[in-house]
């Protein structure tokens, strides 16, 4: 690890403007993976600095229309224990209390969860020079890849790590971000981008530009859940994962969101699998038309086609879960 200098903001202003003053500084939340970055020597910056004393980021508040206003700064911990939170946006609460083990889930950030790198072990070893990192090929094509995608690669493989995003995404959330420019708001759908954009970032976020709150609307009358498959059940992430919101009225399901992760470069909403449910009655008939809606179009690399009839049985059983 490089030597470097740590900066404390008091506030989003001072964090800018410290990250601004020397080129090469970077934001730091809980630092679960700028720490690993440092470590691997992906990143050096000169100043690191800490936005974790800002104050009243870290707030979690239920709106009085129902919709949620969550402080970048709030733990994993903090939002999956949240009560506001798990009765109006369970699939939320659960995307965060299954992500990491709890000691990671009391540090770690959900706007640090949101922005976190790809867990692609090319990328995170600082010998290969991959797409990512400024070369020009990406080493999961025709090696190890049996983690990446299986949705939306190209030119590179590597799967969209974060649990919180999926959930956020699926319940139409927003993300506010201050920077040089302002203010700004940006659709969760439309933030995380896809590698064909650029395959150095996973979203719009400008250099020195703060993230500072999600903003998630209401979602009164809806179910929602959010499930995984992972190797390990614990400190892991998944090798396949979703999140469901849907409007059911009489067993019949009015309105779906679905958005898969781990399968894509982002998070992956699957708009065949809505169509598949939206007029049907949620059953196992349904659930299990809607996981092989899922899974088309899928274009497995070498080593990782299991993704497919995982995703397939995740998407039915998570689906009956909700019936
Ligand atoms: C063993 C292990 C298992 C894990 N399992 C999972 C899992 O199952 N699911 C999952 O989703 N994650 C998992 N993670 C990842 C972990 O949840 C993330 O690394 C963590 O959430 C990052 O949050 P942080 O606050 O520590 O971010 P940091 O490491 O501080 O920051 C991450 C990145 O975001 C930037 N950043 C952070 N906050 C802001 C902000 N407010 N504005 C602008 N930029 C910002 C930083 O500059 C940095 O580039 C796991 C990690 C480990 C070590």
């Amino acid at each position: 690890m490089n030597r470097f200098e740590l900066a404390r903001a008091a506030s989003v202003a001072e964090a800018r403007s410290l990250v601004g003053e020397k080129p090469g500084s970077v934001l730091k939340a809980g630092g679960i993976d700028l720490l690993d970055h440092m470590k691997e020597r992906l990143v050096e910056p000169p100043r690191v600095v800490d936005l974790k004393a800002i104050p009243g980021m870290d707030q979690i508040a239920v709106q009085a229309d129902g919709s949620l206003r969550v402080g970048a700064l709030a733990t994993l911990a903090q939002v999956a224990s949240h009560g506001g939170v798990a009765q109006t946006h369970r699939a939320l609460a659960q995307a965060c209390g299954e992500a990491a083990s709890p000691q990671i889930r009391n540090v770690a950030t959900i706007g640090g969860n949101v922005l976190q790198r790809p867990r692609c072990w090319y990328y995170r070893l600082e010998s290969y020079k991959c797409l990512k990192k400024g070369g020009d090929v990406c080493f999961a094509v025709g090696g190890e890849n049996r983690y990446h995608v299986i949705f939306g690669g190209g030119p590179s493989y590597a799967a969209h790590p974060s649990n919180a995003a999926v959930a956020l995404v699926a319940f139409g959330a927003s993300f506010v971000l201050e920077g040089s420019k302002g203010r700004r708001t940006v659709a969760a759908a439309e933030f995380f981008t896809p590698p064909s954009r650029d395959p150095e970032k996973e979203n719009l976020l400008e250099a020195g530009e703060v993230l500072t709150e999600i903003q998630v609307p209401a979602a009164a009358g809806k179910r929602s859940v959010y499930d995984a498959v992972r190797e390990r059940a614990a400190f892991d992430w998944p090798l396949v994962s979703m999140a469901a919101v849907l409007a059911i009225d009489g067993g019949v399901v009015k309105d779906a969101r679905i958005v898969l992760g781990a399968v894509a470069p982002m998070p992956w909403r699957s708009l065949k699998t809505e169509q598949a449910l939206v007029g049907k009655a949620l059953g196992p008939e349904a659930a299990t038309a809607a996981g092989r809606a899922a899974t088309v179009g899928a274009a497995p690399l070498s080593d990782n086609a299991y993704k497919v009839s995982l995703l397939q049985t995740l998407v039915r059983r998570t689906l009956l879960s909700l019936a």
